[in-house]
C-alpha cells in the first residue's frame, strides 16, 4: 500500500476557518429502499486534511468528553502524518471498537462538543476520524492483536456480549485472565447486533471487531441464559469463576398502555429490529422469519430506537412510514443526524401528537388506525424538556396496518431476580459503586444499561472499562 502525503501545514486561523470536508453518501431516495450503509466514510486523502486541522491543544478539552478517556490529540497527529497503524494502536489502548464508536457514538454532544475550533468553526470530525482509522486496519489486514499478560490462573465470567460486555472482557483478558462471555441470543454483539440496524452499523464490522477479542483468548459462549442455565452463586462458587460482570442490557421494553395495544400487526421495536437485524427478515425468504408485510406503520418514540425502526420500515417495503411523538422537533431525544437521515430517506413526522388507542378489525384482530389527539407544550419538566399536554376535542384517527413502539426500555430482570443478594432499584437496575462498579454482592460487579437503564454505547462501554479496572484490582489484592 502506497503511503499517502501528508497535507501541508496550515495557520491556527487557516485550520478553524476550514470546515471539515463533506462525508459521501447513499442519496436518500436510493437508500431508503436498500440496506446497505448510508455514509461512506472518508478516504485516506480526506482523513489527512481533517486530522490536520486538530491544534494540539496543551489541555485537549475533546478528552473530557470521552467517556473511555481516548488519548484523541495523539491518534489525530498519527492520521494527520499518515500514520494509520499508530494511531489504530493508540485508539485501541483505551477503545477495541474504533469502527462502532466511529458510526454509533453521539459524538456532537461528547467529544466534538468540547473542541476548541468548535467555539469559532466546525469542530474536527473525531467520530469520522475514528470510524476512518478503524475501517482502514480492518481493510488493510494490517489489525494488531493487543498484547495480554502471561495466564494468571484466574478466570472471569461476563454475563452479556454488548459493548459493556465486550469492552470489559478485553482489559480484563489483557491483564491475563481467562475471560468467558455469556450470551443469551445466538449471535454475541448485543443491540450493536440486534437493535442497530445494517444500514447504520454493518453486522461484518461487529464481527470483525470481535474476531479480534476471539484472538485475545476470549471465548464467547452464545445460547446460555444466565439465570436460567446457571445462577450467578453458581458461576462462583460451582463453576469456579474468581468474579462476575453482569452486563445483561435493557432489553425489556415498555408499552403505552392503551386499549388495543395487543392487537395484530402491533410490534415492540425490539421484536421489530430483533426479527429484522438477528433473524434476517431484510433477508426473507432466504432467512425464515419475515415481518408482517407492511403498508402504512406508525413508529411510536422520538429517540434513536423510533428512528432506526422507521427506517426500517420504509427498507422492508413500507409504503409510508410515520413517526408519532408526542413533543415537538426541538424535543426529539434522537442524534440530529439521524432525524436529517430519516427525513431526508421521508419519514413523515407527526409531531404533538398522541396515541390514545389502538383500532383494530374486529373479525381478523389485525391493526386498521391509530387514534390521536394533538397536544401543546408548556412548561419545562424535570427532563428539561417543554411539557406536553392535551389540546381538548382534538382527537383523529390515522388510518394504518402496523404500530411500532418505541418508548423506552426497561433493565433486563432475569439476573436480579434470580440473584437474591443483589441490590436492585425501584426501576430494575443494578445498583452498583460509580467508580468502582462493585455490587452489593462480593466479586459481582455490573455495568451498561442493566446499571443506567437504556444509555449508550460508548457509557457501556466506559463502564466495562472501569468494571475490568477494578476487576483486575480485586483479584490481585483479593479485597472487596
Ligand atoms: C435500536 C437501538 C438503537 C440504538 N442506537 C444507538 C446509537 O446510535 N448510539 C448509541 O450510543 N447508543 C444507541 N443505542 C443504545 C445502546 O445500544 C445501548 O445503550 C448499549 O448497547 C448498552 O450496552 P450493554 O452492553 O449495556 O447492553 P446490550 O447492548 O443491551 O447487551 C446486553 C446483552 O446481554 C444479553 N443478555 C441479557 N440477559 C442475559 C442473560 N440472562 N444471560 C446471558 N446474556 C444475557 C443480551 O442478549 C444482550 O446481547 C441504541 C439502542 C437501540 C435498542
Ligand atoms: S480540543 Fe479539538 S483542537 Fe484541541 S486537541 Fe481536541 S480535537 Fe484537537
Amino acid at each position: 500500500m502506497t503511503q499517502p502525503t501528508p497535507p501541508p501545514k496550515r495557520t491556527a486561523k487557516e485550520k478553524i476557518g476550514t470546515p471539515r470536508p463533506p462525508m459521501r453518501e447513499q442519496p436518500p431516495l436510493e437508500r431508503a429502499r436498500n440496506f446497505l450503509e448510508v455514509p461512506f466514510g472518508y478516504g485516506p486523502e480526506q482523513a489527512m486534511v481533517e486530522a490536520e486541522r486538530c491544534l494540539a491543544c496543551g489541555k485537549p478539552h475533546c478528552m473530557e468528553g470521552c467517556p473511555v478517556g481516548n488519548d484523541i490529540p495523539t491518534f489525530l497527529r498519527q492520521i494527520a502524518e499518515g500514520n494509520f497503524a499508530g494511531a489504530a494502536r493508540t485508539m485501541k489502548e483505551t477503545n477495541l471498537l474504533p469502527a462502532i464508536c466511529g458510526r454509533v457514538c453521539p459524538q456532537e454532544t461528547q467529544c466534538e462538543a468540547l473542541c476548541v475550533i468548535g467555539k469559532r468553526g466546525e469542530p474536527i470530525a473525531i467520530g469520522r476520524l475514528e470510524r476512518f482509522i478503524g475501517d482502514w486496519e480492518r481493510e488493510s489486514g494490517a489489525v494488531e492483536v493487543p498484547e495480554c499478560a502471561a495466564p494468571t490462573g484466574r478466570k472471569v465470567a461476563i454475563i452479556g456480549s454488548g459493548p459493556a460486555g465486550l469492552t470489559c472482557a478485553a482489559d480484563v483478558a489483557r491483564a491475563g485472565h481467562r475471560v468467558v462471555v455469556y450470551e443469551a441470543l445466538q449471535k454475541p454483539g448485543g443491540v450493536l447486533r440486534y437493535g442497530i440496524p445494517e444500514f447504520r452499523l454493518p453486522k461484518a464490522i461487529i464481527d470483525a471487531e470481535l474476531t479480534l477479542l476471539e484472538r485475545m483468548g476470549v471465548e464467547i459462549r452464545c445460547n446460555e441464559v444466565i439465570g436460567m442455565t446457571d445462577t450467578i452463586d453458581e458461576l462462583l462458587v460451582e463453576e469456579g469463576y474468581d468474579a462476575v460482570f453482569v452486563a445483561t442490557g435493557a432489553g425489556l421494553p415498555w408499552f403505552l398502555g392503551i386499549p388495543g395495544e395487543n392487537a395484530l400487526g402491533v410490534y415492540s421495536a425490539n421484536e421489530f429490529l430483533t426479527r429484522t437485524n438477528l433473524m434476517g427478515a431484510w433477508r426473507f425468504p432466504e432467512y425464515d422469519t419475515p415481518v408482517q408485510r407492511l403498508n402504512v406503520v406508525a413508529t411510536i418514540g422520538g429517540g434513536n430506537v423510533a428512528m432506526d425502526a422507521a427506517r426500517t420500515a420504509l427498507r422492508l417495503g413500507a409504503e409510508r412510514s410515520l413517526i408519532v411523538y408526542r413533543r415537538g422537533l426541538d424535543e426529539l431525544p434522537a442524534r440530529a443526524e439521524e432525524v436529517h437521515h430519516a427525513q431526508e430517506e421521508g419519514v413523515e413526522f407527526h409531531l404533538l401528537t398522541n396515541p390514545v388507542e389502538i383500532l383494530s378489525d374486529a373479525r381478523t384482530g389485525w391493526v386498521q388506525a391509530l387514534r390521536c389527539q394533538r397536544m401543546e407544550l408548556g412548561e419545562p419538566d424535570a427532563s428539561g424538556r417543554r411539557r406536553p399536554s392535551p389540546v381538548p376535542d382534538s382527537e383523529f384517527d390515522l388510518a394504518l396496518g402496523t404500530v411500532i413502539i418505541a418508548i423506552g426500555n426497561a433493565p433486563n430482570p432475569l439476573i436480579p431476580r434470580t440473584t437474591p443478594d443483589l441490590d436492585v432499584s425501584r426501576k430494575g437496575q443494578i445498583v452498583v459503586d460509580q467508580e468502582s462498579m462493585k455490587s452489593s454482592k462480593r466479586g459481582v460487579f455490573a455495568g451498561g444499561d442493566i446499571v443506567r437503564g437504556a444509555a449508550t454505547v460508548i457509557l457501556a462501554m466506559g463502564d466495562g472499562r472501569r468494571a475490568a479496572a477494578s476487576i483486575n484490582e480485586y483479584l490481585e489484592s483479593g479485597k472487596w
